[in-house]
């Protein structure tokens, strides 16, 4: 009988009356493992351990701290090979992108290890002789932390490391889709020696365990990475309560190529953010806008190159892109397909479903061409390798299409000219800006997140952390 893995609530891991089947989207007759599905019940216990934990957690020195979040980045990389095993197969992102998925969440603790020595806090002169004015950080207190499939380590160490490292506790509830690595994680942070309450992992359904932690009016601050959706939802229910939020959501992110454009550059660059990871990714190049003297050139060799993406098991050698995650989120993709022909796109290659030696969800990346910027598969986020090209008259026409959508979070051009770079950086309409790179692929130091409609709140990632897991006290003494 296969074991059902459990929740970690208040120190212990707990069943649950029903349990969760996970599946290997490469391969459905895999099954991954059964994970316990907790309730709202289960949620107002690890709420009440964890308000029980933070008066002695968020006192314990820096060290404390450091020393735990060293000891998860040092399991994290010493596990790398396995967890990314895991990741790829519960997932469908390919081996190597998901190693490297494994090594990003274990620098992240490392990062997040060396910044709790270095909580920053500021000294100022007062204006009233002998009075000192201090304005030091403190823990904001119990953290929601409700996360996606699409990066089932990464996403949750980025929000989980900076939350332990200021002083706060948490309560973790992963995408039911990636319960696996969460799982893997949890058992990591609580070997790591983080004491009962302060971390508690609560798998289920959003419906229930989502709308649990958004109802519940003792969890100080949430942190949300989803659909525009469900974002809304955290948003409300948290402004309802006055309670702190961080939202970061999708995206349809244009690329612009230029006349100019090292046309070998350009295409790897498209082709790595439109379609790697299934084209799942918040940040990837959905949109493509290319100008017109390199529109058909561009075009024929990204269909070409695109030819050669061989599409399998993720966790075969040498597979550039593994199946979509579900059959719901194909079949979301394959609709869009429809539409776009349906919109006059023309569909230049791929789009179809694939079949493989194992039962999974494999599509073939697709590339439609000439189409328009106001056709919803320009407008809409697939979350699935499919990218539209849209034609441009110049620079500036490019631009203004870039610009033109309600998203905000990632946006890149390929160009040779500094003077087109440089402007660019300075009007994109985006929280991250990228010259001749993908425009998925960022570092784990610097700060991560948009604008528009895919982010509100404050930044994650590297120093900018700080803002949304501390609360900032200015206090005033007469010596
Ligand atoms: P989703 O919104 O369906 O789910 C996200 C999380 O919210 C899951 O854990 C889910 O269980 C939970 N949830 C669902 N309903 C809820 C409710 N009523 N109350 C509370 N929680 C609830 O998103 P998804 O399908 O898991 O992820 C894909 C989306 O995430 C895409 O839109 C993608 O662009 C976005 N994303 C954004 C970023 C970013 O940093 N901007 C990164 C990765 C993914």
């Amino acid at each position: 009988m296969t074991e059902t893995h459990k929740n970690y609530i208040a120190g212990e891991w707990r069943g649950s009356e029903s349990a969760s089947r996970n599946l290997n989207p490469s391969d459905t007759n895999d099954l991954v493992g059964l994970y316990a599905q907790a309730s709202a019940a289960d949620v107002e216990a690890a709420v009440a351990a964890a308000r029980a934990a933070f008066p002695t957690w968020s006192r314990t020195t820096p060290l404390e701290r450091h020393d735990i979040l060293a000891r998860i980045a040092a399991e994290m990389t010493a596990r790398r090979d396995e967890l990314g095993d895991l990741l790829a197969r519960e997932e469908g992102k390919t081996l190597p992108e998901a190693i490297g998925e494994v090594s990003r969440a274990a620098l992240t603790f490392d990062f997040f290890a060396g910044e709790a020595l270095r909580i920053p806090g500021e000294k100022f002169g007062s204006l009233r002789p002998g009075v000192d004015v201090e304005v030091t950080r403190e823990g904001v207190g119990v953290v929601g932390v409700i996360a996606p499939w699409n990066f089932p380590l990464v996403i949750p160490s980025w929000k989980i490391a900076p939350a332990l490292c200021y002083g706060n506790c948490i309560i973790f509830k992963p995408a039911e889709l990636v319960t696996a690595s969460a799982h893997k994680l949890a058992e990591i942070i609580v070997r790591a020696g983080v004491p009962a309450g302060v971390f508690n992992l609560v798998m289920g359904r959003g419906s229930v365990v989502g709308q649990a932690m958004l109802d519940h009016p003792r969890i100080d601050a949430l942190t949300f990475t989803g659909s525009v959706a469900t974002g809304r939802k955290v948003a409300e229910a948290c402004t309802a309560r006055m309670r702190k939020f961080q939202l970061e959501m999708g995206g349809k992110n244009p690329l612009i190529v230029l006349d100019d454009a090292d046309l070998k550059t350009a295409v790897e660059v498209a082709v790595n953010g439109a379609y790697f990871s299934t084209g799942q990714r918040c940040t990837a190049s959905s949109r493509l806008i290319v100008t017109k003297g390199v529109y058909g050139r561009f075009a024929d060799a990204l269909a070409e190159r695109m030819r050669a993406l061989t599409v399998d098991d993720a966790r075969k050698p040498g597979v550039h892109i593994g199946p979509v995650v579900d059959d719901g989120q194909l079949q979301q993709d394959l609709s869009y397909v429809e539409i776009g022909k349906g919109e006059g796109a023309t569909l230049k290659l791929g789009g179809e479903r694939l079949n493989r030696a194992t039962p999974g969800f494999y599509m073939a990346p697709a590339l439609f061409v000439d189409a328009d910027n106001d056709m919803r598969i320009a407008r809409e986020e697939i979350f699935g390798p499919v990218a539209t090209m849209i034609p441009a008259r110049d620079y500036d026409h490019a631009l203004a299409l870039a610009n033109d959508t309600e998203f905000g979070l990632c946006g890149g051009i390929c160009t040779t000219s500094l003077k087109y770079a440089s402007h660019y950086k300075r009007n994109a309409e985006v929280g991250m800006a990228m010259v001749n790179l993908p425009t998925a692929g960022v570092d784990y130091h610097a700060p991560f997140g948009g604008r528009k409609g895919s982010s509100l709140g404050a930044r994650e990632q590297g120093r900018y952390a700080v803002e949304f897991y501390t609360t900032v006290k200015t206090a005033y003494t007469m010596a």
